[in-house]
């Protein structure tokens, strides 16, 4: 089976990783020249909306699936013309944009911070009135690791703000007073059997994932199932989706989706019987789905701007390096660690071992 991915990235490039001992074959389109899934597969070099390409991608693969979740919507109406495309259209026309995928929770019921639709600074300036300071303005499409956002405390915060984001639709959320940041990966199949992994408590920093740490027993894994099981089931879902919450009062407010492997769920290559990457593949090809289950604890460390010496990240006990392959770069996710370990007290020690390799 030859799968088509759009974007080749790290997180293509894993899903190769994964799928390559299935027996799969792996197409990426992707314009950038060092897309660094090229390595596993065949690079199509041409922008999204370059019809040819889509075309020549549509006829080499038997389906197609998606690394990241900004991809234009025609791009996606038109594969689908030709070819399989999972996860489907529709949730990724949701999951691209804050206001959408927010008015979905609240539709289903799914609790989230106050938040309004913002076209303008007058449309700021009221929702500020009404929602309150501190508050958070996004841009609604294109923000990822803590882009296109600022966080507004002071009156002073909000003068101009809209046209310092671009003068692009935004949306404006409450500031969540969270006590932890948890995601939920869910991998829902074809015929909508639905798996869950263990939450994950992520620790970020300038907006950016740096570590997360599978939970056991988590006392809010059911509600973040209830929760993600509505989404899944609105929007006729097919793969793995990432839920994002905030932890607060002792229960959940929904922050965001992502329609694809997530970087929370990364500590599952190694820290699960089968991984977010193998499952996503299992699942829009159609095949059973693995088990979602732990194996032992795991937590997962990113790395960012620049991978530490190699022989100082693998001399970690059960340490597992992902280099990605890609240029060493300020902000730029490079690589990153799992480790792995019997109980909570060692893990923990392991990561403060490769927290020491990294200098940033
Ligand atoms: P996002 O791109 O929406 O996932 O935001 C990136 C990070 O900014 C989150 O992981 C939080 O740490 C922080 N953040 C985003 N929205 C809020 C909010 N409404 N209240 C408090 N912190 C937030």
């Amino acid at each position: 089976m030859k799968i088509g991915v759009i974007g080749g990235g790290q997180l293509g490039r894993m899903l190769a990783l994964a799928g390559t001992p299935l027996g799969m074959n792996f197409a990426f389109l992707d314009p950038a020249p060092d897309a660094c899934a090229a390595a596993l597969g065949e690079h199509l070099r041409a922008d999204y909306g370059d019809q040819a390409h889509l075309r020549q991608l549509a006829e080499e693969v038997d389906l197609v699936t998606f690394e990241f979740e900004s991809v234009p919507a025609e791009t996606v109406a038109f594969l689908s013309q030709f070819v399989p495309v999972y996860p489907s259209a529709e949730a990724l026309r949701i999951a691209r944009d804050r206001w959408f995928e927010k008015s979905m929770f609240k539709d289903l019921g799914i609790p989230t911070p106050a938040f309004a639709d913002i076209q303008s600074q007058a449309d700021l300036d009221a929702a500020v009135a009404s929602i309150g300071l501190p508050a958070v303005l996004k841009t609604r499409t294109l923000g990822y690791d803590g882009k296109g956002q600022k966080v507004l405390r002071t009156p002073q915060d909000v003068v101009d703000t809209f046209a310092e984001l671009g003068s692009v639709p935004c949306l404006l959320e409450g500031f969540v007073p969270f006590t932890g940041e948890v995601s939920l990966i869910a991998v829902r199949a074809r015929d909508g059997e639905t798996r869950f992994y263990p939450l994950v408590h992520n620790t970020h920093d300038s907006g950016i994932l740096r570590l997360s740490i599978a939970s056991t027993d988590h006392p809010l894994q059911a509600l973040a199932e209830d929760y993600a099981s509505r989404v899944l089931k609105q929007l006729d879902y097919v793969g793995v989706l990432a839920f994002e919450f905030f932890e607060v009062d002792g229960g959940l407010k929904a922050n965001e989706i992502a329609p694809r492997v997530h970087n929370s769920g990364h500590w599952t290559t190694e820290g699960a019987e089968c991984s977010q990457f193998e499952n996503h593949l299992r699942a829009v090809a159609g095949l059973p789905l693995g088990s979602t289950a732990k194996v032992g604890e795991s937590a997962m460390l990113n790395f960012i701007g620049e991978v530490p010496a190699v022989e100082k990240v693998i001399a970690i006990d059960d340490c597992h390096l992902h280099h990605y392959g890609k240029a060493f770069k300020a902000g730029r996710k490079v690589g990153h660690a799992t480790v792995r370990s019997h109980d909570r007290a060692t893990l923990d020690r392991q990561v403060k071992r490769v927290e020491a390799l990294i200098k940033n």
